[in-house]
């Protein structure tokens, strides 16, 4: 069959590599950060210095919330915001079986039980099944703005309203991503985000930040994060160390004023991609785009025909793709005992196998966007 040549074989095109990370090209040339790290080096503010405020005042600022806590993770950042909010064991939180899986592993960790919902046609969870996922046990509900899109906050808020359920958003891939103009993060109770290394507004290494606009709930995050300590000395409450480095704030700062023009840029190619893929519907599904909502694309998701097919001639071809994800939550030998059987989720599960993530980032250029195109084109119209 004639997909099983690569492309450069059959029309003699130039080595073209579309690379899944972009962290060589975008830390290049890092002379300004590591002359901000030189400075902290001779304070020795290592833990909680002046940097992890600035940087919590700019992420506050950019998700219009009151409050932005820096802490060591996003996976951190869901499980104490579920603790502040007194979320544990005999509780269930209602939450997505197609995510990263900290999600899931947040609510487990805090001692609730988590309760899956399906998906829409845009891997986000579906509002219209929540209601029929509410039990007595109920306490909270965490949607997860996958790829960067947001979830049906309007219809997530009445139901958390009308059954008087908590919300924390799962905004780890959704740095400034905005429903009409409202960005998300300050929706819910509290919201977590993700800074890791592969993540919109990444750090060098692990990070994570929770926003809310609560006082109460600011107050006890920042001693939960920080083993409850009020003083040196006096602990108010148990905790844990969750305390975001002072070191990648640094980081932080510096990639807080560059997350302009690395969004712009993602949203710019996944325009792109949308234009080129919906000449090719027979084959490939892009999720609805809905006007309102500025997707930040931290994924670029669409469902495709032949997909492992499609998955291996791409990397064939050096444009490395992912899935996200290929093993639904509900499905892995950790959630065994919850009880779902494969079937539970058809949305889902039928999105797992046709799901394919083509590389969306800053780094991506307009050469190496069309390259991935004629790449596509080429496979199914060969
Ligand atoms: C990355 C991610 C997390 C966890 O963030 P970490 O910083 O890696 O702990 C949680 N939820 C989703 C949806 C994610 O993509």
């Amino acid at each position: 069959m004639a997909i099983s040549k690569t492309i450069k074989e059959k029309t003699n095109m130039t080595e073209m590599k579309v690379g899944y990370s972009y962290l060589a090209e975008q830390f290049a040339d890092p002379e300004a950060i590591l002359n901000r790290i030189k400075q902290l080096l001779k304070k020795g503010d290592f833990t909680l210095g002046n940097a992890v405020e600035e940087f919590e005042k700019g992420f506050a600022q950019l998700h219009k919330v009151r409050f932005a806590i820096g802490v060591n993770s996003g996976t951190d950042a869901l499980f104490l915001a579920l603790k502040a909010l007194g979320i544990g064991s005999g509780d269930e939180v209602i939450s997505a079986p197609n995510s990263f899986i900290a999600t899931t592993g947040a609510i487990v960790m805090s001692g609730a039980k988590p309760v899956f919902v399906d998906a829409n046609d845009e891997y986000l969870l579906d509002p219209n099944l929540i209601e029929k996922a509410i039990t007595p046990k109920t306490k909270a509900i965490m949607p997860v703005h996958l790829t960067g899109n947001a979830a049906d906050m309007e219809k997530i808020l009445a139901i958390a309203k009308k059954h008087n359920l908590r919300v924390v958003e799962d905004a780890a891939q959704a740095v400034s991503a905005a429903i009409d103009g409202k960005p998300v993060g300050g929706f819910g109770d509290a919201a977590g985000f993700s800074l890791h290394p592969l993540k919109n507004l990444n750090v060098w290494g692990d990070g994570g930040m929770i926003t809310t606009n609560s006082e109460d709930l600011a107050r006890s995050l920042r001693l939960l994060r920080n083993h409850g300590l009020k003083t040196r000395d006096e602990i108010q409450i148990f905790g844990i160390n969750s305390r975001l480095d002072t070191l990648q704030a640094i980081v932080g700062n510096h990639i807080l004023n560059e997350l302009k023009p690395i969004t712009e840029a993602r949203i710019r190619n996944a325009a792109i991609y949308d234009k080129a893929f919906s000449k090719l519907s027979q084959f490939i599904k892009i999720p609805p785009r809905k006007p309102n909502v500025r997707q930040v694309y931290h994924t670029y998701v669409i469902q495709v025909q032949d997909r492992d097919k499609l998955h291996k001639y791409l990397l064939d071809n050096g444009v490395d793709t992912k899935i996200h994800y290929p093993i639904p939550i509900h499905l892995q030998e950790a959630a065994k005992h919850l009880g779902y059987k494969k079937g539970a989720f058809p949305v889902t599960e039928k999105q797992t196998d046709e799901i394919l993530t083509l590389p969306v980032h800053q780094a991506v250029t307009q050469e190496k966007i069309a390259y991935v195109i004629e790449c596509v084109e080429k496979f199914y119209k060969p």
